[in-house]
């Protein structure tokens, strides 16, 4: 916390920061503490509603979040056309898990999330994330590390949304090879695993990092894009694994019959959106192409 009602985010590559902040004006503190896992702060401010911010980076606000969810939930499962059983890990706000409930095709939607303490807080103080989503009966929160739940479930996925903090704290394993190989076995056939990957013009070696460990292990590993305004820096990529070549190029027909089906009223996503997002800009090509 910057001087006395003001929340500064150092904007960072995820070890250093770059001389580069952003801030928001503190209304309110609403809750704030050390868990077992991280430092967790719930604030107020005249913009962006509430605020989620764990070891002082930012997680989610009321104001934008759905330009992040949707955009995590509705692009592989509409990409899917079929997704029955849906793996989450992180998540903790319980945003991403509200927006894979939406789908009626989604009969089970598991979320293992490492801190209950992130799930009780974002209940109490910004219940609008959640929106009711772990009272729905298809929902079954496991708190639990991603890294060790993928490694050993027998359960199996059609898709798997890595809702995670950064690459750093407990975050960290969630961004290994061993992790995103387990999550593949998770994974029914023609399934699909998207990650939080950072804002490639701070954190550019999320991509590349999350690149080379990704194309040993799919067919098709990449990246599509969606800008959420308080993830400072423009673009920032969700990860894409599949064996199935053919879903990141589902036919725009195809994915505004699914969309008109779904009775989704959304605010970020369309079908439009949705092939637009995995063209991506070339900067961030050229991170990935280093690898
Ligand atoms: N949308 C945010 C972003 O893009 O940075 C992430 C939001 S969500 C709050 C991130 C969640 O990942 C947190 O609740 C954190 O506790 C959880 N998390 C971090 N490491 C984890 C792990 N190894 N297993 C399960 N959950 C983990």
């Amino acid at each position: 916390m910057s001087e006395e009602g003001w929340f500064d985010e150092l904007l960072y590559d995820g070890v250093t920061h770059k001389g580069y902040t952003q801030s928001f004006k503190i209304d309110k503190v609403l809750f704030r503490e050390k868990t077992d896992f991280q430092g967790l702060i719930i604030f107020e401010t005249p913009y962006f509603g509430k605020v989620l911010a764990l070891d002082g980076i930012i997680q989610t606000t009321e104001k934008d979040e759905f330009c992040y969810h949707e955009m995590q939930a509705h692009v592989p499962i509409l990409a899917h056309g079929n997704a029955k059983r849906v793996l989450i890990i992180g998540g903790g706000d319980g945003g991403v898990l509200r927006e894979v409930l939406r789908h009626a095709t989604v009969e089970k939607a598991v979320m293992v999330e490492i801190d209950r303490m992130v799930v009780d807080l974002c209940r109490e103080y910004m219940p609008t994330l959640s929106d009711g989503a772990f009272d729905d009966p298809r929902a079954q929160l496991v708190i639990a590390d991603g890294l060790k739940y993928v490694a050993g479930t027998d359960d199996r996925f059609d898709v798997i949304i890595v809702d995670s903090t950064d690459p750093v704290g407990p975050g960290e394993a969630l961004f290994t090879a061993e992790f995103y190989g387990n999550c593949k076995r998770c994974l029914t056939d023609g399934g699909v695993v998207v990650t939080q990957n950072g804002v490639t013009f701070f954190q550019p070696e999320e991509v590349t990092g999350t690149c080379c460990r990704l194309k040993p292990i799919f067919a098709d590993a990449g990246f599509y894009v969606t800008v959420v305004p308080t993830y400072v820096g423009g673009f920032m990529t969700l990860g894409w694994g599949t064996d199935d070549t053919t879903l990141r190029d589902v036919p725009q027909e195809v994915l505004a019959d699914r969309f008109a089906g779904s009775g989704l009223m959304t605010r970020y996503y369309t079908p439009d959106v949705h092939r637009a997002a995995f063209a991506l800009p070339a900067f961030i090509i050229a991170e990935i192409a280093e690898d």
